[in-house]
């Protein structure tokens, strides 16, 4: 994948505030799972969200784009407040893309059109348009030579850089990346890791849960560490690799690299 690098320099302060949580809450049942959280991610900073399992990771991700709804604070994207339903909704979830773990694309469609369903039918893509768009996508990501095939067709690396392509093809405002390399085996992780990377090289605003910590230092703007629904510690990578503050984070690290 090949992108002009267009990321603008200097420290995320600098950054227009893009996605912004304030004082979000969230329970599920007696579980706090959000507790007060604070974020604020600006246009084109990449942030990497770690922590331990449990932590409210996924929450906080499928709190963005609205999959999960909060209880108390707010949540916007791009200055305005997430919508709550309808076609608002919908517009919302083209805007913040999603790739999970497991790979999520329709079985019974070609790749070609695991891409170009959701231009078509969200954003009204005319389908020769859609076709064209998600033939160059496919080859940004590696797999244009897979488009007819069907998803059982390709290994784990490959349908994950697919969901990227899909995900990209609805034009998102940000990226939320939810553990996209952990169901895949070893030798395929880098192949979409690679992908992102030159996505965040290209200036796309990324929310990534990972614990690869390669991709943290060579990618990420700012590390985030979650524990027990808390933003513990923020900092560059190189400062949260080299000095972690916490000792919640210390432990964590110790356990992982
Ligand atoms: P992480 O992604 O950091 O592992 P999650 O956000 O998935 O953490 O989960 C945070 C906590 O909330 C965990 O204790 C988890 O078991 C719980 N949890 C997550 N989703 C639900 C749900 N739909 N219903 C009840 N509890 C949930
Ligand atoms: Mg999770």
């Amino acid at each position: 994948m090949t992108e002009p690098e267009t990321d603008p320099p200097g420290p995320a302060q600098d950054r227009r505030p893009f996605v912004v949580l304030d004082h979000v809450n969230k329970h599920f049942g007696e579980l706090h799972v959000l507790k007060d959280v604070d974020l604020t991610i600006g246009e084109g900073e990449v942030v990497v969200v770690i922590g331990p399992s449990g932590s409210g990771k996924s929450t906080l991700c499928r709190a963005i784009n609205r999959l999960e709804t909060i209880e108390s604070g707010t949540i916007t994207l791009d200055g305005a407040p997430l919508p709550a339903e309808g076609k608002e909704l919908a517009q919302l979830r083209a805007d913040v893309g999603m790739v999970f773990q497991s790979f999520n694309l329709f079985a019974h469609k070609t790749i070609r059109e695991n891409v170009t369903l959701g231009p078509i039918k969200v954003r009204g893509l005319a389908r020769a348009e859609a076709d064209k768009r998600a033939d160059e996508l496919l080859e940004r990501v590696g797999v244009q030579a897979q488009a007819d095939k069907y998803p059982a067709q390709l290994s784990g690396g490959q349908q994950q850089r697919v969901a990227i392509a899909r995900a990209l093809a609805m034009d998102p405002k940000v990226m939320l990346f939810d553990e996209p390399t952990s169901a895949l085996d070893p030798e395929m992780i880098n192949e979409v890791l690679d992908v992102m990377t030159s996505l965040a090289k290209s200036g796309m605003t990324m929310i990534v849960v990972t614990h690869e910590m390669g991709f943290a230092r060579r990618a990420a703007d700012r590390v985030v560490f979650m524990a027990d629904g808390q933003i513990v510690e923020q900092a560059t990578p190189e400062e949260f690799f080299t000095k972690p503050t916490s000792d919640r984070a210390k432990d964590f690290l110790s356990k992982i690299l």
